[in-house]
């Protein structure tokens, strides 16, 4: 038997999102998202909160138990699965956040993601079929043809319909152009044939239809090397032929979630959007896909710190002789505990700001808002992905230091937490690329979105520790920027690192400076003045690595 995960309380999240960055703003941009007041967001996330607690979280420990399985070509989810995916359905968590015209309720990406976390907090397996769902709606929506939304949109809002994002292949993981499967322009339209890997719920037995987004080299017979372009496939019609799945991983964690190489035999496609832009365009279900990873890191992080400050105040060690007091009395657990509550808190607080920024730049009538909105948005993009990935990973770790031995075992959560976190730095782009990412695109290319975020920061944080940061990260990218490729490449982690710590800072300075009472807020503060507190060493360090150039680390040539 394994203990059990304490119940989510509402109270933290409703409160940080009340109060994220011009959240006040967002909810006045849509008649859907005006019906959103202080009740009804409370209203929806302890529905939330009691369908992980009853549902979710009994399955979590079935699901890495057993997970799914390949019989005779399908594959089948673990028992229950299929149980709690209905209840899932009939409870209309998978419309939250499609469009009211394809059936949806539209509510504000914020919200969604506050919701996802509640859930992955409980279950980040089970998440794994509704961020592709939700995120393939969107890239339907912004190019497919009116027929085609229409057939395909109300049946993902509706839960009918499983999606995936069909990309990795053996000889294209991190270097996106190396792929070779091809679409080939036929009498009968478009027809693909490739091999695709790690595919996240490439099949199962969920939903009635898969529908896959696939990017292909659309080969009309003009050239050589065809152009990316963007492709849908329809397992249905395609046939068991069409699409085959050859084997599923065996992997660390994340059992419940089936990672599946796929086969394309001239299965039947319609191309999306424009030819030669299916990877600029793939990204509008990218960036959905890595917020999410952010929201399910950060389910995992705050699962992690209510184990650890649950067993925290019980377990009973240390003190006088015969009277042994629970080991939160002691500093140095009390410090572990501030450690994982910090990063859980900053961490929802960076999703949330960055969620309704996405929101503005969607909606926002003022275009030069509009476009300071999404620079910001393409700024954070890569480290909101990597700190979740960070964040779930550390607190799994650190909260079974706090259990001690009973955290290395199966009886408590936190090991299987620490499993399934570890592939968060790995899918939608490793942290390396996520770096190179920031660096090449968002600063050497385009410092639009930094400039933007060390104005903004800078007006929130005042003469705090974050100011000093904040010039550490200035000077960082100018001198990165005036630096040469090998040297640019080798600073790309620690800058991510500085620039990381900057954005919490961010949302920490805000936090203290937030008016709010009560033992919610109380928290929240804290985490914003302990990670204040230790801005300024920290940021030094990451300073120095950023810049100091590959001449420290070429004497690993020896490898090479
Ligand atoms: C559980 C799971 C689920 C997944 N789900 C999906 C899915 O649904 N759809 C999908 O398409 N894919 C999926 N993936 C694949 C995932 O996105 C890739 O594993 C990831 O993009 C990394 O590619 P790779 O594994 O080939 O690593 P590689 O690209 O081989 O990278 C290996 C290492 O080299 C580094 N590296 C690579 N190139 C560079 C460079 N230019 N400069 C510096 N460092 C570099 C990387 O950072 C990494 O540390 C999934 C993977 C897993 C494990």
């Amino acid at each position: 038997m394994r203990a059990a995960l304490p119940r989510f309380d509402i109270t933290q999240s409703a409160e940080q999102l009340r109060a994220s960055f011009r959240f006040a703003e967002v909810v006045s941009l849509r008649e859907s998202y005006a019906l959103l007041d202080e009740g009804t967001i409370s209203a929806i996330l302890d529905q939330a909160a009691a369908f992980a607690a009853d549902t979710l979280e009994p399955l979590n420990r079935a699901m890495d138990a057993q997970g799914a399985q390949l019989q005779g070509g399908r594959v089948h989810t673990t028992p229950g699965h299929r149980e709690a995916w209905a209840a899932f359905v009939a409870n209309g968590w998978p419309s939250i956040d499609h469009e009211v015209d394809y059936g949806g309720q539209q509510l504000p990406l914020p919200l969604c993601l506050a919701v996802q976390e509640i859930f992955d907090r409980a279950c980040p397996a089970f998440g794994m079929l509704p961020v592709p769902q939700r995120s393939a709606a969107r890239l339907i929506a912004a190019f497919a043809t009116p027929d085609v939304k229409q057939a395909l949109l109300p049946a993902l809002a509706a839960g009918e319909l499983g999606a995936t994002i069909c990309i990795s292949e053996a000889g294209a993981g991190s270097d996106v152009l190396q792929m070779r499967t091809r679409a080939r322009l036929t009498p009968d339209g478009w027809r693909i044939s490739g091999e695709k890997c790690w595919i996240s719920f490439g099949d199962h037995d969920l939903t009635h239809n898969i529908v896959h987004c696939v990017l292909a080299r659309s080969d009309d017979g003009s050239a050589a090397r065809p152009e990316i372009s963007l492709f849908l496939v329809d397992t249905r019609q395609a046939g068991p032929d069409g699409v085959q799945v050859l084997r599923i991983e065996e992997k660390l964690g994340l059992h419940g979630s089936p990672t599946c190489t796929l086969a394309f035999d001239k299965a039947p496609s319609t191309l999306i959007g424009e030819r030669g832009r299916g990877l600029a365009q793939m990204f509008v279900m990218i960036t959905q896909m890595r917020l999410a990873v952010s929201a399910m890191g950060l389910g995992i992080a705050c699962a992690a710190s209510d184990v650890a400050l649950a067993y925290a105040r019980e377990r009973r060690q240390g003190g006088n002789p015969g009277d042994p007091r629970p080991i939160i009395f002691h500093a140095d657990v009390r410090r572990q505990l501030l450690e994982l509550t910090t990063r859980t808190e900053l961490l929802r607080g960076l999703m949330l700001n960055i969620a309704n920024l996405a929101e503005l730049a969607g909606h926002v009538e003022d275009m030069a808002d509009r476009d300071r909105c999404a620079a910001l948005v393409q700024w954070f993009l890569p480290i909101a992905k990597t700190f979740g990935a960070d964040c779930a990973f550390a607190n799994a770790s650190g909260a079974i230091q706090v259990l001690g031995g009973a955290g290395y075992t199966s009886e408590w959560p936190a090991e299987q937490a620490l499993r399934d976190a570890r592939v968060l730095s790995v899918f939608e782009g490793t942290s390396g690329i996520q770096a190179i990412d920031l660096l090449y695109r968002r600063v050497i290319r385009d410092d639009a979105g930094l400039n933007a975020f060390l104005a903004q920061a800078r007006a929130d944080g005042g003469d705090t520790p974050l100011a000093s940061c904040l010039d550490l990260l200035e000077t960082a990218a100018s001198t990165l920027k005036a630096a040469s490729p090998e040297d640019q490449n080798a600073g790309a982690a620690a800058f991510l690192e500085l620039a990381m710590l900057a954005s919490a800072g961010w949302v920490a300075a805000r936090f203290v400076a937030l008016p709010g009472s009560g033992d919610a807020w109380e928290r929240t503060r804290a985490a914003g003045r302990y990670w204040l507190d230790r801005i300024r060493g920290r940021g030094a360090m990451h300073y120095a690595e950023a810049v100091q150039g590959a001449g420290p680390i070429t004497h690993f040539e020896v490898f090479a």
